[in-house]
């Protein structure tokens, strides 16, 4: 009997996901008693606010316990589309909004009803880790756009140009971006605005990371003007904003004819996002404002920490990191170290230092090769600034020890 697995093609070409195996091995280090301070994290390490939870209770209280509208309960899609109006400035209504189970879902539904086999989407690097591997689920062509240190690590027209073919059918924006933190200003973005409408490209503008940006205003490309609005799906969710990740409550804001067909897409796939979470996840907009003390503590909690990581940086020659302008990321560049060796490990690249990292000091760090570049640590600041010292303290000892 032929027992060996028949499994697709497409799943074959998918890595799993490289940001959760190192917190995976630092979890099971900290299970056994050790010490870790973990910069791998992706989410806030804040509680979702209580009135949002207590939102939560109303909602079960008030029997949202059944199925939802595929596309979200009524009035969340409102509240979202007064968010983006008001927030973003993209004028929209609740027939532009999409609620699935999570931005990533949000993501994936526009891939999947904007890509036909073989469209090539250009994803700007540093990536956030699933972008490729969720085009190729979706059957596109994932096209990696190298950007340099010389241009602040983003995307300019020449380098679009430089990789745009008969096939390119999409441009993946993150802004503010994970993994590095950058931002993209209004008159780089109204750039790329004309060169995607002269190109007739699709635009995703990931912006789960809207409400952390420090010290500049953010632009929404779909906010520019109405033709790039109508090849732009924006993306954006509670995760981050609201400290609700475990709540899954990700949107899509976009011209209706594709909502529609993003909604379609999803009501095979999942149906509605939880019914709760919907609930609460209207409670948080609704009253966001009443308050917004507690949210905007969070915010500059984050750009707290992002400045006491600087200055601690700023004194060491030989690091150089990318200036991040929001997010909770920072994308600190070590290759000025490979060669170089530790109790007999070599450091051949941020991998082999973020495992040296691990073992020794008990840091969890994430390498860059999970976003497409071997030459950086990727250093997640959702930590406490106590945690943030010393966890300093120990890399910086460490690249001190290697010889
Ligand atoms: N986009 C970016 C850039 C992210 O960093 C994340 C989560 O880490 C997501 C999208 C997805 O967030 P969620 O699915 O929790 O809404």
């Amino acid at each position: 009997m032929n027992t060996s697995i028949n499994i697709s093609d497409k799943v074959k070409q998918i890595e799993p996901s490289k940001t959760l195996a190192i917190s995976a091995k630092a979890k099971k280090l900290k299970a056994k008693g050790k010490d870790i301070i973990d910069f791998s994290i992706g989410e806030p390490d804040f509680d979702t606010p209580d009135y949002i939870k207590k939102g939560a209770i109303e909602g079960l209280e008030r029997g949202y316990t059944r199925y939802t509208p595929v596309a979200g309960l009524d009035i969340l899609r409102e509240e979202v589309a007064k968010k983006f109006t008001n927030e973003n400035n993209i004028m929209s209504l609740a027939d532009n909004i999409l609620i699935s189970p999570g931005g990533k879902f949000s993501i994936y539904a526009a891939l999947i009803s904007i890509l036909n086999p073989g469209d090539e989407v250009l994803i700007p690097a540093p990536f956030w880790t699933s972008y490729p591997e969720m085009v190729k689920l979706a059957d596109g062509k994932p096209i990696i756009v190298e950007t340099s240190e010389n241009y602040g690590n983003k995307i300019n027209i020449d380098l679009l140009n430089k990789y745009l073919t008969e096939k390119t059918k999409m441009l993946i924006l993150t802004n503010p971006s994970n993994p590095t933190g950058i931002i993209y200003d209004r008159s780089l973005l109204e750039k790329i605005a004309k060169w995607a409408c002269e190109n007739n490209i699709y635009i995703l503008s990931d912006e789960l990371y809207d409400k952390l940006v420090y010290g500049q205003e953010h632009v929404s490309i779909a906010s520019l003007n109405d033709d790039v609005y109508k090849r732009t799906i924006t993306i954006n969710g509670m995760s981050k904003a609201y400290a609700m990740t475990g709540w899954r409550i990700g949107f899509a804001n976009g011209p209706i004819g594709i909502i529609k067909k993003m909604t379609s897409a999803q009501s095979h796939i999942t149906s509605n996002a939880t019914s709760i979470s919907q609930y609460a996840s209207y409670i948080a907009l609704r009253d966001r404002e009443k308050n917004k003390g507690i949210l905007t503590n969070m915010y500059k909690q984050f750009e707290k920490r992002k400045n006491r990581i600087v200055d601690i940086l700023d004194k060491e020659k030989r690091l150089t990191y990318i200036k991040p302008e929001g997010a909770f990321y920072i994308m600190i560049n070590v290759s000025s170290y490979f060669g170089l060796s530790h109790k007999g490990k070599i450091v051949e690249d941020a991998n082999s230092l973020s495992e040296i990292l691990l073992d020794e000091k008990y840091v969890a760090i994430t390498p860059g090769e999970a976003f497409g570049n071997k030459n950086y640590l990727r250093m997640s600041y959702a930590n406490s600034i106590e945690n943030i010292e010393e966890g300093l303290k120990r890399i910086l000892d460490l690249l001190r020890e290697l010889k």
